[in-house]
């Protein structure tokens, strides 16, 4: 028989923290939390089984299910003394899903279920607060409804507000119980005109609808966009909890609130989070109303006169901080929870590893590691790699003039730029066409995630720093101000009115989420500090990673930055955007203009020195470390001139007749560049180019080794490779030239010939190739055009649907394609290696920064991997990583 529920409360639990992938993460921690002896209400997890069981069997439930759920149902009426549907103590429970990881806002819970018609009474007269019962069963109406009957709960809004308006009430709180049990008349009837039928009165119709809902709800369209976001495979499915209803709306000794041991946005080691009196569930991260912060010392902070948790009820929070302690201490991480308070009694009714900003989880980790909660590998394995380019880009000038609109609350730190749209839709539609925008809402709602996700940062006049849209925003890395309060926004009239200004959609704003300003117009921004606890945790990283890490750079400012944040080297120094600058550009063109030898040397002498400023440069930057030069690469007539008017140019400049310019721009014309004539068949063609940039190099490496006395040892890389051959030719070229620098200078240095591996074949006859190549450095780029046979550049066109369609799990441009070219690599690793034990091997494509394809990296044994500076950070985490084993199991 498969056990399909696993109970749990009253200090014991059939399940455990580490079986979350059957339980769901809130019922496994739920179990977990009742092991530890810490209050939680009684209740049992219907498991991600069954969901799968569901989805895989027509929607039919596993035929033992429901006597399970009823024997389960059982412990948790003798838990409670009371009984589900009973007329003189009902038991009521939540409905609640729970998946594996947790999707915040996905899934949809229902509380006080099993209230009816008699039930409410029996439960007026048991807790003798007839107010309390029908402010429940009215709760309950418009949960149910709207999640799991399909009625929108604006039709219960609605009714609530005109009641409100009629007597002149501001707060739900000041509704009475006859009004609550007037308006339940009214909501039951608005769900019969809508359904055409009836609210469920049946006790065990209710449960099982909710369950289903739950269930319903994994396949929802929220919950696949955010599965889609977050790469979570949809058979994981999603369990569902059923627990006995503790109340937190029973009067002023009641609360319900979200904590985190922690400060989320920051990282502080201080106790953060808000509460409400008198409110039930989602009521403080619906903004209903302004929550009040757990702290006095938060209270203080944000000068709120309504008093914290700590002040009004002393007791409670000292017992909620040391639940705190313990949970920190015994997961070893900072901990997002839920409570709830009943007449002074604190429940739990949630705990899990809290979602946090970037800073925050540098903060925690290196200080957990230091408070030897966790080691630093540990906190090494804590932070995601890609995570880190948050910390990599500029924050907004503290000088820089601020016209502010509005303050609200720091939701998600980092500063964004965009024009300003009012929805989601809008969101992606404009970021389609290219635009950058900031999302305006009143508040945020699952729905939006889409816009969400492709805005620069998010911004909402309602719900505090635990609502959903600051929730959302710190997973997503994306700035925030929540809660901005003074702004009205009108989203029929697109624009938005605050300090007296009126801003359309369109209109450029700023927000700051590290500060809560909300500025008009466009804002300039500064450099990051790398210092403290990104530094340190850096300094691990390097301790535990066996990969190197170097760039690809070409210009000075790319290389410093790149030393800046800890390139151990240049990768790839790609010479040819080198010629664009207006200056050289004439020369070059001169050089592809001339019609023979004698004249293309001519041209390139003029090339010369600037070629070898160039080198001079960046090789004084990387001061001794190794410095990867490609020579030319792309064909020549990319440096032509396309239109008239710029042939025209080019003319008057050169003193060669446009005539001249178009018939050698067409005999250059290639139907097929990227297959045409470039790489080393350039320096086969013409080997005066590859001669000249080999003399600027070898120039400059003597002039700073001797300089500097800090040696270079220049590693020259020939692009497209094919055969052996090629390579052999270019080589000797280039150790005559060497020998010629050398012995004019009187200067001797070493230095290296190697190639690039980006052609099937020259993986493939790596092992001849390595004869001659001193090094490899894997071109995965155009390794992975000429192995799918697909140029990048028209990808985009079809890509998308392959993903789709399941036929490419990732873009194989963004994530190396492990099967296929992480094969060629390999052989190519291993035939190199046989011939010549100790060849460098390296990547240099775009994929040497990105964390899953530097796993594989690491696995094939490669000594290094080149990516852009600003990906230099997230590269040697994730080289760390990959050395403590992280993404192996995927290599399989
Ligand atoms: P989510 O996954 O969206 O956080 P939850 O299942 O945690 O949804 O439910 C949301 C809120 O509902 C909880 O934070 C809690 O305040 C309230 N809640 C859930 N179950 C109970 C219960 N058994 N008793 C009282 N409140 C509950
Ligand atoms: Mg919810
Ligand atoms: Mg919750």
């Amino acid at each position: 028989m498969t056990k399909w529920v696993y109970s749990f409360g009253a200090g014991t639990a059939e399940g455990r923290a580490d079986m979350r992938n059957l339980l769901g993460g809130k019922g496994a921690n739920l179990a977990e939390m009742s092991n530890l002896g810490i209050p939680v209400p009684p209740g049992f997890t219907i498991t991600t089984e069954v969901c799968t069981y569901y989805y895989d069997n027509g929607n039919q439930y596993p035929a033992d299910l429901v006597e399970q759920v009823n024997e389960a149902l059982k412990t948790v009426e003798e838990g409670m003394g009371a009984k589900f549907g009973d007329l003189t103590m009902p038991l009521l429970v939540s409905v609640r899903s729970g998946a594996r990881a947790s999707m915040p806002g996905m899934m949809d819970t229902v509380l006080n279920l099993g209230l009816n018609d008699e039930t409410v009474e029996a439960l007026a007269k048991a807790s003798n607060d007839p107010r309390f019962a029908y402010d429940s069963y009215r709760r309950f109406i418009q949960m149910y409804s709207d999640v799991v009957l399909g009625v929108e709960h604006h039709h219960f809004e609605e009714i609530l507000e005109r009641h409100k308006e009629d007597r002149g009430l501001n707060l739900d709180t000041e509704v009475t119980a006859d009004d609550w049990k007037m308006l339940v008349g009214q909501y039951k009837d608005k769900v019969a005109e809508q359904l055409g039928r009836p609210f469920p009165q049946d006790v065990q119709d209710q449960l099982w609808g909710a369950i289903g809902a739950v269930f319903g709800s994994w396949m929802n369209q929220r919950a696949i966009t955010y599965r889609r976001l977050h790469n979570i495979p949809a058979n994981w499915g999603t369990a569902v909890n059923v627990q006995a209803m503790v109340f937190g709306n029973m009067g002023n000794d009641c609360a319900t609130g979200v904590c985190f041991t922690r400060n989320p946005s920051t990282g502080e080691n201080e106790f953060y989070g808000e509460y409400l009196v008198n409110a039930q569930g989602e009521d403080v991260v619906a903004g209903i109303r302004t929550p009040q912060q757990l702290t006095k010392a938060a209270r203080e902070a944000q000068s709120s006169d309504l008093p914290s948790m700590e002040e009004c009820m002393p007791e409670v929070f000292a017992e909620l901080n040391a639940v705190r302690h313990k949970l920190e201490a015994h997961y070893c991480d900072m901990q997002d929870m839920e409570f709830t308070v009943q007449k002074n009694k604190l429940w739990m009714l949630q705990t899990r590893g809290g979602k946090r900003t970037v800073k925050a989880a540098l903060k925690i980790a290196v200080d957990m590691a230091r408070e030897g909660l966790i080691t630093r590998k540990q906190a090494i394995m804590r932070i995601e790699p890609q995570a880190l380019d948050q910390l990599l880009h500029p924050t907004l000038d503290p000088k820089a003039k601020r016209e502010i609109l509005a303050r609200g609350l720091p939701a998600s730190p980092g500063a964004a730029s965009g024009k300003v749209v009012f929805s989601a839709e809008d969101a992606e539609e404009w970021v389609a066409k290219g635009e950058k925008v900031v999302l305006v809402r009143i508040e945020t709602s699952p729905e939006d995630i889409g816009g969400m996700h492709v805005a620069q940062g998010i911004l909402t006049t309602r719900g505090g720093m635990t609502s959903h849209a600051a929730v959302v925003a710190r997973g997503m890395g994306r700035p925030c101000v929540a809660g901005a309060g003074d702004i009205r926004v009108d989203y029929k009239a697109k624009v938005l009115k605050a300090a007296g200004k009126e801003v359309r959609e369109g209109d450029v704003i700023t927000i700051d989420g590290s500060t809560g300003q909300v500025m008009l117009g466009e804002v300039p921004t500064i450099q990051p500090e790398l210092t403290g606890d990104f530094a340190t945790l850096m300094e691990w990283v390097d301790t535990i990673r066996n990969l190197r890490v170097r760039t690809n750079a070409e210009t000075p400012l790319d290389a410093q930055t790149a030393r800046k944040f800890g390139a151990e080297g240049i990768g790839l120094c790609r010479t040819e955007h080198m010629f664009f600058d207006p200056q050289r550009i004439i020369s070059m063109r001169e050089m592809i203009l001339a019609g023979d030898e004698k004249g293309r040397r001519a041209a390139l002498a003029k090339l010369l020195p600037y070629q070898r400023q160039d080198f001079i440069d960046l090789f004084e930057i990387m001061q001794g470390l190794p410095v990867t030069v490609r020579l030319l690469d792309p064909p020549l007539h990319e440096f032509l001139p396309h239109t008239e008017a710029e042939m025209a140019d080019v003319a008057r400049e050169s003193g060669i007749d446009v005539a001249t310019i178009k018939a050698r721009a067409e005999q250059l014309h290639e139907s097929n560049p990227m297959l045409g004539h470039r790489g080393c068949r350039l320096g086969i063609t013409y080997p005066e180019i590859y001669e000249m940039q080999a003399q600027a190099i070898f120039e400059a490496a003597v002039e700073v080794s001797r300089r500097t006395g800090k040696t270079v040892t220049p590693e020259i890389m020939i692009p497209l490779v094919g055969t052996k051959k090629e390579l052999d030719l270019l080589k000797e070229a280039i150790d005559r030239v060497a020998e010629e620098v050398f012995t004019a200078s009187k200067y001797r240095l070493d230095y290296l010939v190697g190639t690039m591996i980006e052609l099937p074949r020259a993986a493939l006859r790596a092992g001849q190739i390595a004869e001659s190549a001193e090094f490899f450095s894997f071109g995965t780029n155009d390794l992975t055009q000429t192995t799918f046979g697909m140029s990048r550049d028209d990808a985009g066109s079809f890509v998308e649907v392959y993903r789709q369609k399941g036929i490419y799990e990732n873009d194989p441009f963004a994530t190396l394609d492990r099967d296929g070219v992480g094969e060629l690599i390999a052989i190519a690793a291993e035939r190199g290696r046989q011939t010549r034990p100790n060849i460098k091997l390296g990547i240099c494509g775009e994929h040497g920064g990105d964390p899953a394809s530097i796993a594989f990296c690491q696995k094939v044994g490669l000594d290094y991997v080149s990516c852009s500076p600003y990906r230099v950070p997230i590269a040697r985490l994730a080289a760390a990583q990959a050395a403590l084993g992280a993404g192996a199991e995927s290599l399989a």
